[in-house]
């Protein structure tokens, strides 16, 4: 989202006193080889941008099998203090921890990220100075990425795309990564939807916004956690819950499918009357195949916005806490 959308770009300077708390959110499952550095660099940037700021880090515990649970337990216990973990009652997925986090964060402002050393926290001193700017929301543009070249290109398409069908205006190669004012937390944290593209929704609630540009570092191991299937089901969510176009290029093909079967249908009657035998017409073979293909296509189109109903309509909750464990801030 570009400054010049923004219904008032002229935000007015902020300043924070001595009650001002940080809030740093961060989902964790199966990270407990990274988790003791990554809170170590968080609070060694938090001291950085102000000795007397007070902070808090959130940390999810996405129902983590790797022995990450225990270990959180004691880093939260430990003397320096400011760890809160919220353990979640089962794998819930990386968008409801997220959200759990938002949730439990108490923080003036919340600075949200990954638990995989891929959001470098030098990023937090100029999230910090663009929120005094005046900006509830600062969100990080990824100038570089250290995938492989496929996933790099599938995120810069996806983005691309997105940004071309969806009805809300949203920024280019922003994540999640980035800081939000409390007004916008308390906004996202009352949105009942289930199926949840924080980019989408952060740019939905509005208020001021701009970005800072920080390239994105490698995975302190190899593997991802949320993997293929997680960041398809969260492109699907991205498409579907902030985009009609699909239904409408359903309708088109529609309209040119019946345009075409009009055709044949013409062509099939010219034929009857140069007084020919129409026969089996292989083009009626793939006329009737053609629109089948259509007529599946867009059922299954529909089925992704029906599914996504039906979860609206349980009202199950995004996620089930097992327990807090709370300390005091750092
Ligand atoms: N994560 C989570 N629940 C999951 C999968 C991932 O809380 O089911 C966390 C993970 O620990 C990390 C963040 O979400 O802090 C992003 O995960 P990952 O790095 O695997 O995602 P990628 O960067 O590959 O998209
Ligand atoms: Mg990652």
């Amino acid at each position: 989202m570009s400054n010049s959308q923004l219904p008032d770009a002229a935000a007015s300077a902020r300043t924070w006193d001595e009650n001002f708390l940080v809030s740093v959110v961060a989902p964790v499952y199966n990270e407990a080889e990274g988790i003791e550095g990554f809170i170590a660099e968080v609070r060694e940037h938090l001291a950085a941008i102000s000795p007397s700021v007070r902070a808090e880090i959130v940390l999810v515990n996405d129902g983590s099998t790797d022995g990450s649970a225990a270990l959180l337990d004691h880093l939260a216990a430990s003397s320096q203090g400011g760890v809160r973990v919220v353990h979640l009652a089962r794998n819930f997925g990386h968008g409801p921890a997220v959200a759990a986090g938002l949730d439990h964060a108490q923080g003036d402002v919340v600075i949200l990220m990954d638990a995989d050393y891929q959001d470098d926290p030098a990023a937090f001193a100029p999230l910090l100075d663009q929120w005094r700017e005046g900006y509830d929301v600062v969100y990080v543009e990824r100038t570089s990425r250290q995938e492989n070249p496929l996933s790099r290109g599938v995120f810069w398409l996806f983005y691309r795309i997105f940004d071309w069908i969806a009805d809300t205006n949203s920024p280019m190669d922003a994540g999640n990564f980035g800081l939000m004012d409390r007004r916008v937390v308390a906004q996202l944290s009352q949105l009942p939807e289930r199926n949840r593209y924080l980019p989408g929704l952060r740019a939905w609630v509005g208020f001021r916004q701009t970005g800072v540009s920080v390239p994105r570092r490698a995975r302190y191991d190899s593997s991802t956690r949320v993997g293929i299937r997680g960041l398809w089901t969260l492109g699907m969510n991205a498409i579907f819950s902030f985009s009609y176009v699909p239904l409408f290029v359903f309708r088109i093909a529609g309209a040119l499918s019946i345009g075409l079967s009009a055709l044949l249908v013409l062509y099939a009657i010219c034929i009857k009357i140069m007084g020919h035998d129409l026969g089996t017409s292989s083009s009626i073979l793939i006329s009737t195949s053609f629109l089948g293909g259509i007529n599946l296509f867009g059922v299954g189109l529909l089925g992704e916005y029906i599914a996504r109903i039906y979860d609206e309509v349980k009202c199950r909750p995004v996620y089930v806490v097992d327990r807090v464990v709370k300390r005091d801030e750092v």
